[in-house]
């Protein structure tokens, strides 16, 4: 074994990284069993903003090929890269003048929450004849929250997409108020799954689907999959002690 001078010996980065997706994993299958799902039900987002590529490159030799950023720059410069080896989420607010960027890497943008970015998505994507898929970006937890429609106005919003060819609304997210504990976000995820079920009901929207539910992350993932969700983004239980 090398002799590390002056260095208190350390696990291997990937080791940690390892055992913590190992634990998130196993976290995921127990909550999705208590619904009767199977782990594959849910997807894991594994939110790597504040990480480096290596951290990345190790999360995708185990498996976990869903990466989360939530801002454009700084995913663009690690997509330089890993490129396509993984599938890019944008979970951030996206301002209209980084959508061009943002569609040339994204595969599922969360976080649209105005028609506005919505239009400037289509057109953009029209151009480079892209169908953009997409989540509502649904504002659940009030004032604590600067971004996403009002869930008494997602339904609406839902009806107005249709018409954007070149945007494919696939579902919902949404972000819990920062609480207590985990219990507490449950009536929110709750909130929002009966949204989600809703449109799904009634067909919304005409030109795409609520497949997607994405809800949840480090501190109360384990509810929100109770509750209904099947895409969860996690970052700190993945990267922090
Ligand atoms: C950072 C972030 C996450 C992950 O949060 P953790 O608490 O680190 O798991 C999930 N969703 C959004 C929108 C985020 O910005």
């Amino acid at each position: 074994m090398p002799v590390l001078k002056g260095r208190a010996w350390a696990p291997p980065k990937g080791q940690m990284i390892r055992e913590r997706l190992d634990s998130v994993n196993s976290r995921i299958s127990l909550s999705a069993a208590k619904r009767g799902l199977s782990r594959e039900a849910v997807t894991l987002v594994s939110v790597t903003k504040g990480a480096g590529v290596s951290d990345m490159e190790e999360l995708l030799g185990l498996g976990a090929g869903d990466i989360g950023e939530n801002r454009v720059r700084e995913a663009l410069l690690k997509h330089r890269v890993i490129g396509d080896r993984a599938r890019w989420h944008l979970i951030g607010h996206l301002q209209t003048n980084k959508v061009r960027d943002a569609l040339r890497i994204f595969s599922l943008i969360h976080s649209v929450d105005s028609e506005h970015l919505l239009i400037e998505i289509d057109n953009e994507a029209r151009k480079i004849a892209k169908v953009q898929e997409v989540l509502v970006e649904v504002n659940i937890s009030g004032q604590e929250q600067k971004y996403g429609i009002p869930p008494e106005d997602a339904a609406d919003f839902l009806r107005r997409v249709s018409p954007y060819r070149n945007v494919r609304v696939l579902g919902l997210m949404g972000v819990a108020p920062l609480v207590r504990g985990p219990e507490f976000a449950r009536p929110y995820f709750r909130r929002l799954k009966e949204i989600f079920s809703e449109a799904a009901h009634l067909g919304l929207p005409a030109n795409g689907e609520m497949r997607y539910l994405s809800m949840g992350m480090s501190q109360d993932f384990e509810v929100a999959i109770e509750e209904g969700a099947n895409m969860v983004r996690v970052g700190s239980a993945l990267f922090k002690e």
